[in-house]
């Protein structure tokens, strides 16, 4: 067989994927719906010390070091780097891996996928027929092959921002603030609603980028009621909007089953459940596991022929991409989602101010997923304690599915309420 994986998609999980899988060696195949180099709609934010690790600092479009968030009266200082990438940049960075390894590229919407001993086959919806060792599905948040159990409502989060400039700036100059939770400008009514908070950042020339967000929630918060108080959010601190230079309607699923490991393919990025669920953050995790997914799978290709077919390149590449301590980790991120998603807005602050006071390497290692089960149960631990009564009250009495995914951390393979057979990809 002449090509020995197929890469279905465009977006950051296929390139950061297809130009590792290259990088070992192996002949790689891609298939997009539109040109490869599209331009990508999204904007991926990415903690200074996730991007130095990587190398990839260089990519990088803005860097701020003064970044705070905003759960009392006063921000909280966090000390840590946060970057935006150049996201044409990171494209063109791993098309021309991809290149270098000589990467091909197909043109085409995937439809179909049929399996024999030796492989898979995509069909497109143009008649072509693609045929590989192992398939990858990079398809994004609502995949076009990947299943996953149904285990209920999927949260989204949901966010609206603009880019522009302003009467004033709505952020002190040169600054980024991840979290402003203060909601002065909303009644008490309002207040009782699902708490939203802002993310803006100085882009320098006089533009600033706010965005209104809310961190997850089932059913998602409308686009229209984050429009409404991001402008009067704004309006409270005496700014107006005067000119939009591009607007962002953000939703994607925070906390989706992880996929059927038994399945023929393998998932990669949105379409194998990577977002972090606490975070909604993916890309510093492609670039960490991509190399030792790329590797399990480079390996396994090169055993003696007959020796790994078909299902059993999945499975391996299945295993590599979520090993019982991930799949740990993510039971108990979707445990914690779950309890945030109660919160009221007072407990919501509280909980955040804690979670920003535990050690730097407690918080980072949380938002980052590089923490070990032990030392992610060791933090989540410190904070219950250092927490005050609403959030200790609040994080306890486990309610709906949250035992089930407490299980799940003891047992990351007990089943799903429904079988794996369809799903519920996008956010209630
Ligand atoms: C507005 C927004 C902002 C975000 N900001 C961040 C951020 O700052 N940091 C972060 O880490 N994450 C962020 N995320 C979350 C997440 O990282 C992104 O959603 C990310 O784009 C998902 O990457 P992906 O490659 O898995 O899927 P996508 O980017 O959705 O790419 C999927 C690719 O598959 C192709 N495709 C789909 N169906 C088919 C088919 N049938 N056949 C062939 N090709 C197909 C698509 O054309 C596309 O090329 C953001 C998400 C949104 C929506």
């Amino acid at each position: 067989m002449a090509t020995d994986v197929l890469v279905v998609g465009a977006g950051p999980a296929a390139l950061c994927l297809a130009a590792a899988l290259g990088q070992r060696g192996l002949r790689v195949e891609a298939l997009a719906e539109r040109e490869p180099d599209h331009p990508w709609a999204n904007t991926y934010g990415i903690w200074g010390h996730e991007v130095d690790a990587c190398g990839l600092s260089h990519l990088l479009a803005h860097r701020w070091s003064d970044t705070v968030s905003w759960f009392g009266s006063e921000p909280i200082a966090h000390g840590q780097d946060y970057g935006l990438f150049d996201k044409a940049r990171l494209q063109a960075h791993w098309l021309a891996q991809g290149e270098r390894a000589g990467l091909r590229w197909h043109r085409g919407r995937a439809a179909s996928i049929d399996h024999d001993p030796d492989g898979s086959v995509v069909g497109t919806a143009a008649g072509e027929r693609l045929r590989a060792r192992l398939v990858i599905d990079a398809s994004g948040h609502a995949p076009v092959f990947v299943r996953r159990p149904d285990d209920g409502p999927v949260a989204g989060q949901a966010a609206y921002g603009i880019v522009g400039r302003f009467s004033a700036p709505p952020v002190a100059p040169g600054q980024f603030v991840l979290m402003d939770y203060r909601s002065d400008h909303l009644n008490e009514a309002e207040r009782r609603q699902p708490p939203t908070f802002l993310y803006a950042m100085d882009l320098g020339d006089g533009t600033h980028f706010v965005e209104e967000t809310s961190l997850a929630l089932a059913p998602a918060v409308p686009f229209a009621v984050l429009k409404d108080r991001l402008r009067r959010r704004l309006a409270y601190r005496g700014v107006q909007v005067e000119e939009i230079h591009e607007q962002e309607h953000c939703l994607f699923p925070m906390n989706p089953p992880l996929p059927d490991r038994r399945q023929r393919l393998v998932g990669f990025g949105g379409a194998a459940s990577m977002v972090h669920p606490a975070s909604g953050y993916m890309v510093g995790s492609l670039l960490r596991r991509a190399p030792g997914l790329a590797e399990a799978i480079a390996t396994a290709c090169a055993a003696p022929a007959g020796a790994a077919p078909g299902p059993a390149l999945s499975l391996v590449a299945w295993e590599a991409l979520w090993p019982a301590p991930m799949r740990r980790k993510h039971a108990l991120y979707r445990f914690g989602l779950e309890k945030l998603m109660r919160f009221d807005e007072d407990q919501l602050r509280d909980f955040f101010a804690t979670f920003f006071r535990l050690p730097p390497d407690h918080w980072q290692g949380f938002l980052t997923n590089t923490l070990s089960v032990p030392q992610l149960v060791r933090a989540m631990a410190g904070l219950f304690v250092q927490a005050p009564g609403d959030v200790r009250w609040g994080l306890m009495l486990p309610r709906d599915r949250e035992l089930g995914l407490l299980g799940k951390v003891i047992d990351p393979d007990a089943a799903a309420t429904t079988d794996a057979n369809d799903v519920r990809t996008s956010p209630a």
